[in-house]
């Protein structure tokens, strides 16, 4: 992709939904490989970089969506770039919704079994005429895995959305995306089938529109603090870079 913007030490393309929209239809339409669709971040800058084969696999990502506003407020104080947040959840219906439209066959793998069958069948009614050609829950063991690729594979699915959480499905795609022979796009979709079947709630508008989302998440499921704990580190971060920048530290 090209002007892929550096953000500390991830990245992220600067696109907004439509746009995003218009990179799967062209993946799947005139693509001969699996594409692959990551999030980025805060939360991604710190893991990464910690693991060279998960890091060299997001930073081969075919399109690295403005998931959260840290990469957004980030853009514009790094590069003076203004991005609109590209939600992978919201990316994820709107997909949904192209493929209902174009006749592209998707394959749903991940979450837990009863959250994944009420999931694609909620999909199915709110998108007439998606074809779900698949779907596997997300606790197969290793030993299952040649036969959950020879599925996927036979459905003839053009799009996989992996709904395994981070870093789980960036490890499976970054073991698995050769082998797969039909999927033209990969998104990996995190928790997305949670608020999809309502186990997990979104945060309402008035919170996202405060740019607080995260928060809300937060008080709704206090156990992400392990996760969130990095954010003030990454506001710090961004703000040294910035200050590097203005007093000429850096290039
Ligand atoms: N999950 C899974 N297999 C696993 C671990 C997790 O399918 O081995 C699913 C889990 O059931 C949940 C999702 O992955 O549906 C993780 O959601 P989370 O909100 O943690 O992901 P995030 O969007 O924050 O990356």
């Amino acid at each position: 992709m090209k002007n892929r913007l550096k953000i500390l030490d991830i990245w992220v393309d600067p696109v907004n939904m439509d746009e995003a929209l218009a990179c799967v239809e062209s993946f799947v339409t005139k693509g001969d490989r699996p594409h692959v669709i990551f999030a980025s971040n805060p939360e991604k800058n710190f893991f990464l970089p910690k693991d060279p084969f998960l890091y060299e696999s997001f930073r081969n990502a075919d399109l690295l969506i403005p998931d959260g506003i840290g990469v957004v407020k980030a853009a514009q104080i790094l590069h003076g770039v203004r991005l609109s947040r590209v939600p992978g959840c919201e990316l994820m219906h709107n997909i949904c919704r192209l493929s209902a439209q174009r006749g592209f066959r998707v394959f749903v793998y991940g979450a837990k079994e009863e959250v994944s069958r009420e999931a694609c069948n909620k999909l199915q009614v709110l998108y007439p005429g998606l074809q779900i050609v698949g779907r596997a829950n997300g606790y197969i063991k290793a030993e299952g895995m040649p036969q959950l690729i020879e599925q996927i594979n036979q459905s003839q699915a053009e799009v996989l959305f992996l709904a395994l959480g981070s870093p789980t499905q960036e490890k499976w795609l970054a073991g698995n995306k050769e082998k797969l022979k039909t999927v033209r796009v990969c998104q990996g979709i995190g928790g997305t089938l949670d608020t999809i079947t309502g186990n997990v709630k979104r945060a309402p508008e008035f919170w996202c529109k405060c740019n607080l989302e995260w928060f809300y998440r937060l008080a709704a499921e206090p156990k992400r603090i392990k996760r969130q704990k990095v954010l003030p580190i990454f506001v710090v971060r961004v703000l040294m870079a910035k200050l590097k920048t203005v007093l000429g530290f850096s290039s």
